[in-house]
């Protein structure tokens, strides 16, 4: 039987993953195929050799620690498109292409009059890979504002569609990273951007902006830009320095434990959580045990956030890896909580 050629694919060998990872790190793709369709990913799926292969699935690389070349078939998600599907009389569902960046699909549903999801831009990546992790900033998490997705099956090929139910949803956290890591790409993402808009100004530096600015009732776009200016303001952008956010997440402890934190350190900032747990400020606990402006090696902890760790030039992944423990290590050490690292190590 002839083997099917990939000549209908796009197909490249031996590719530099540098410029595909916002940390900057050195590795390669022994082979990557860009997935522009349900289509080209069924002929991945039926290939005889591609199909067999194990894959990594890859998006804008804003969220991968490379600590070696991945030893799989790298899908590149390119899958684009940006439509209103429907117009509720509670809401505005807007879909998105896994392929479409981020941010643009942010500004894009702005200008296009579908306010909701303003406070969650200028995260980097790609829409595809905003579910894995459930992104979340300044008071909104991506479940607040999510519909359902499309995903074609890496084994069968076929597609199936997925509600929140099925996403199980978590802090920075869902099924993508447990029962479907690896097994399904999300080709499609489909947002429920309620109506009438409410703001959402619960967080510290947009009470702060809202004070400054004297305006009492904010658009969206308005927003929008604000959360751009805190951003820029505290945040390494990926083009200049290389890192991929924050590096751990916040900790959530009992409030018995939460006591026991501030008995010894007043300071510590925290917050009550509904369930009566509390989240603690991860960035406060590295930057109390003295790591901002810190390095070993070439890589580094960033100078105005103490969450996010960075690439000072040239570091490896096994650099950034050697920092994050020594991080984990002295954290546990003063306050007896293990961070846990947010990016996928490869
Ligand atoms: C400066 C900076 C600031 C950041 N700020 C925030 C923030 O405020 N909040 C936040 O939540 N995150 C933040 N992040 C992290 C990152 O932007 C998000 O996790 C983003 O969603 C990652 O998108 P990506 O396309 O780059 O994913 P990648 O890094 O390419 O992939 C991340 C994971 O998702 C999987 N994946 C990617 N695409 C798909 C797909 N289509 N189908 C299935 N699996 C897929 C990958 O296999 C991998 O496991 C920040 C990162 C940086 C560099």
């Amino acid at each position: 039987m002839p083997v099917p050629s990939t000549a209908a694919l796009a197909v490249e060998h031996g590719v530099n993953l540098r410029t595909f990872n916002s940390f900057g790190l050195p590795a390669s793709a022994h082979t990557l195929v860009r997935i522009d369709s349900d289509a080209a990913l069924r002929r991945v799926v039926d290939h005889p050799e591609l199909g067999r292969a194990p894959k990594f699935i890859l998006g804008g690389g804003s969220n991968i620690v490379f600590t070696k070349d991945p030893q799989a078939v790298v899908l590149k998600v390119e899958v684009r498109g940006l439509r209103l599907v429907e117009e509720r009389p509670d809401a505005w569902i807007v879909e998105a292409g896994a392929g479409e960046n981020w941010h643009d699909t942010v500004a894009w549903t702005l200008a296009h009059g579908y306010p909701g999801l303003e406070n969650l831009a200028l995260i980097p990546g790609s829409v595809g890979a905003a579910p894995v992790q459930n992104i979340g900033a300044y008071g909104v998490e991506l479940r607040e504002r999510f519909h359902a997705l499309d995903v074609v099956d890496l084994v069968t090929g076929r597609s199936v569609t997925l509600d929140a139910s099925m996403c199980h949803f978590g802090y920075r956290d869902s099924v993508f990273k447990h029962g479907l890591a690896g097994k399904c790409v999300i080709m499609r993402v489909r947002f429920r951007l309620p109506r009438p808009w409410q703001p959402v100004l619960g967080y510290l530096e947009l009470e702060r902006k809202l004070r400054d600015s004297g305006i009492t009732a904010p658009e969206a776009s308005t927003i929008f830009d604000w959360v751009c200016t805190i951003r820029r303001a505290k945040l390494p952008d990926p083009a200049l320095i290389g890192n991929a956010g924050s590096f751990f997440k916040n900790p959530v402890v009992s409030p018995e434990q939460c006591r026991d934190i501030i008995g010894r350190d007043p300071e510590v900032v925290h917050y009550p959580l509904p369930d009566g747990s509390v989240k603690l400020a991860a960035g406060w606990l590295i930057d109390v045990c003295g790591w901002k402006g810190k390095s070993i090696g070439r890589a580094g902890v960033y100078e105005r956030q103490a969450l996010v760790l960075v690439n000072r030039g040239g570091a490896s992944g096994a650099e950034v890896l050697t920092l994050a423990g020594a991080i984990q290590e002295s954290v546990y050490g003063r306050f007896g909580i293990r961070l846990e690292p947010e990016p996928v190590v490869v």
